[in-house]
């Protein structure tokens, strides 16, 4: 049996950057996982560092897109039947937070969080010799409707508040930026302070490699085995049992299957989301991410070849793979970019843990002392993964937190 300051359960990129913060302070932790570090939720995503985001992903509030997502027509979302009367009230509240004054509420909450998080990035970049994954060359978002730039005059107001810069372009001023995208759209917005990666895994695996350094230990374990021993925690790990005053969930999608057994059941439903990777045509490229807002789909240079990646799917978190939004995108995201071939065969299904109010959860676990939560990162789990655990860090250690935890509460919920 070994003891130490810390547990943190669930080595995605948030749990590795929790116990990485919190071993930058000179505390002796250990981090539990039944898989491995990174090869989950944080493995597959579109890896965009999302400093520039303003409001979050919305419900469609348009009847006509409503109609194409009920319809089954819809490449921006998907939905099983079956699971609808389960994530219904979910739905209710997340259609409700997705009106304009609630999303300028919700920008404004996240605000300190999003406005770090390149920075946060780029430090524990540094520390872990991952610097080579990082572009800063910003996002883009392409759109098709003539008023695409009318209806996010809400989201650029907020924009201005924050003083976040951005660009409208037409087609010519966005093929200034990404020469190989096919003028079929109209317009296009340029988000310069948002940065992306290369390569999800290997960062998370960089900030692995750096807590280990530190003298992080990373253990397989399963987190469902946490239960109280005496005044703090004990897990159950193929080493042994670890005993600590102090245990982070960082268990993404997961988080549930050990809160609700400890009798804390918090509102977190999944979107599920898929990502193939593909060759470009020639010598096509892509420079940054680029979006297809309308559509809801992304398109990112990696590593493996152009990841493409979808929206949301709402069905079971464990319930087998759907991808069917790709029969509907892959017309339009040809006409937009030169694809070639698959790059591999691999289809990859990941689940978003998302709030309805699109904050996530950070700091103690009401009414169980010594748990602490670093949950429901939804569509920025990555973004948000390192300044998540200094603030949890600021707070386990008793040090004025990086920035005000009260709109992450966990209590807003009971
Ligand atoms: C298609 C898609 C695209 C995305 N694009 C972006 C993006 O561009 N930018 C961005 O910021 N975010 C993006 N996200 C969201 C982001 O990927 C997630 O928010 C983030 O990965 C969540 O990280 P996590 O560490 O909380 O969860 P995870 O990465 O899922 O980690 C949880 C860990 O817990 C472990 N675990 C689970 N159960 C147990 C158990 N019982 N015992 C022990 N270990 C357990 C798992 O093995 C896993 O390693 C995207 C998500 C998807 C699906």
């Amino acid at each position: 049996m070994a003891r130490t300051d810390a547990i943190v359960l669930g080595a995605g990129i948030v749990g590795t950057s929790i116990a990485l913060q919190l071993a930058k302070r000179g505390l002796s932790v250990a981090l539990v996982d039944r898989k491995g570090v990174g090869l989950e939720t944080s493995y597959g995503n579109s890896g965009v560092i999302e400093g520039s985001t303003v409001f979050p992903a919305a419900f469609p509030r348009d009847l006509r897109a409503l109609l194409r997502v009920a319809l089954k027509q819809a490449s921006e979302a998907n939905y099983h039947l079956s699971f609808l009367p389960q994530v219904a009230p979910w739905l209710l509240a997340f259609r409700h937070l997705s009106q304009p004054r609630q999303l300028a509420e919700t920008a404004r909450a996240n605000r300190p969080l999003f406005a770090r998080a390149v920075g946060e990035h780029e430090t524990l970049m540094q520390e872990s010799e991952a610097t080579h994954l990082l572009r800063k060359t910003g996002w883009m978002k392409l759109y098709s409707r003539d008023d695409a730039l009318d209806r996010l005059r809400a989201e650029f107001e907020v924009a201005k508040e924050f003083g976040l810069p951005l660009e409208t372009l037409d087609a010519k001023g966005a093929q200034a930026l990404e020469p190989n995208l096919r003028p079929a759209f109209k317009h296009a917005v340029f988000w310069p302070r948002a940065a992306s990666i290369s390569n999800p895994l290997a960062l998370t695996r960089a900030y692995a490699n750096r807590f280990a350094a530190l003298g992080g230990v990373t253990v397989t374990g399963d987190a469902r085995s946490l239960h109280r021993s005496g005044h703090g925690w004990r897990v159950e790990t193929d080493e042994g049992a670890l005993d600590s005053a102090n245990v982070v969930v960082a268990l993404g999608p997961w988080a549930p299957d050990v809160l609700e057994p400890l009798g804390l059941k918090l509102p977190m439903a999944v979107k599920r989301g898929y990502h193939r990777h593909f060759r470009a045509e020639g010598n096509a490229s892509l420079a940054r991410p680029v979006v297809d807002a309308e559509n809801g789909f992304l398109m990112t240079p990696m590593e493996q070849g152009i990841r493409l990646t979808t929206g949301a799917e709402f069905a079971a978190r464990d319930a087998a793979p759907t991808p069917v939004q790709f029969d509907r995108l892959m017309p339009r995201a040809r006409e937009l970019f030169p694809l070639g071939a698959r790059a591999d065969n691999d289809t990859w299904l990941g689940a978003r843990p998302c709030f309805a109010d699109s904050r996530p959860v950070i700091g103690a676990a009401p009414k169980l002392p010594g748990l602490w939560l670093g949950i429901g990162h939804a569509h920025w789990g990555l973004t948000l993964g390192p300044i998540t655990g200094k603030l949890l860090g600021d707070m386990i250690t008793g040090a004025t937190p990086v920035v005000d935890p009260a709109p992450y509460r966990a209590e807003r919920f009971l």
